[in-house]
């Protein structure tokens, strides 16, 4: 027999709970970050559900190495793809949401640029979306690509560090973080060729307790991947400590 007095109790928290909500709106009216629509009630309070859907079915057939999309009849192979199999790319394998456009990219510039950082949360689920189930049960160890400490202090996080705890939170897998440092300070890569940025960050990573990688798999977690010189890099620092195996999962890929 069901407790009629505790069920009426939950009808009423429910009802004040969603007039507040409803006030809430009036007074603060939400709006999805990607495209400024403002949300109706049923939407999450991030994102619309039109812009999900064009960032889910923005999804293509890509490198398993590099992460480039394939062009049709394009062949990858574990060396990488034509695009990829000549620059010695460091890591295993890499995992993205989508191409750095529409939606997706507006929801990292608000992220980074504009410091929302509640958009871990719809971020932390499409990451985990795309990252391969078989993968997870290989994952060891989850480390953040780094910021100087001088850059985190400037922008008040690190973007791929808040990805890493909120994907080592919802798949339980342990998280390394400040044992993988950046110690050179590097300058912008944006205008930078790939010769010059390979140069830049050569050196500018180093491993403070590598009897923490020994043996160990590592997910690499980054924001977006461009040339893929920073992440190489950080995987090589990995290996050089004793890593086996590096993967990569990140945001969005772009290109030069
Ligand atoms: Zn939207
Ligand atoms: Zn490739």
């Amino acid at each position: 027999m069901p407790d009629l007095h505790q069920e009426n109790k939950v009808f009423i928290l429910t009802a004040i709970h969603n007039i507040f909500l409803g006030l809430l709106d009036i007074l603060y009216p939400r709006h999805c970050f990607a495209c400024d629509r403002s949300l109706h009630e049923e939407e999450n309070s991030y994102i619309c559900e039109n812009c999900l859907e064009k960032i889910k079915e923005s999804e293509v057939r890509r490198c398993a190495k590099c992460g480039f999309g394939l062009g049709p009849g394009t062949i990858s192979s574990d060396k990488g793809c034509p695009e990829c199999e000549n620059t010695n790319l460091r890591f295993e394998k890499s995992f993205f949401v989508s191409d750095n456009k529409g939606p997706l990219k507006n929801l990292i510039h608000q992220f980074k640029y504009h410091k929302h950082v509640c958009l871990i949360k719809p971020l932390g689920d499409l990451l985990i979306g795309f990252l391969q189930q078989d993968i997870i049960t290989e994952i060891d160890v989850v480390v953040p690509v780094p910021l100087h400490w001088k850059k985190k202090k400037e922008r008040g996080f690190n973007q791929s560090e808040l990805m890493a705890k909120k994907i080592c939170k919802k798949l339980s897998l342990p998280i390394s973080i400040n044992n993988l440092r950046r110690v050179k300070n590097t300058s912008s890569q944006t205008l930078l060729s790939r010769l010059q940025r390979q140069k830049n960050v050569n050196g500018a990573f180093k491993v403070k307790n590598p009897e923490t990688f020994l043996k160990k798999n590592v997910l690499l977690v980054d924001d977006v991947l461009t040339t893929g010189i920073t992440a190489s890099e950080c995987a090589r620092t990995l290996k050089n400590a004793g890593a086996k195996e590096v993967y990569l999962l990140a945001l969005a890929r772009s290109r030069l």
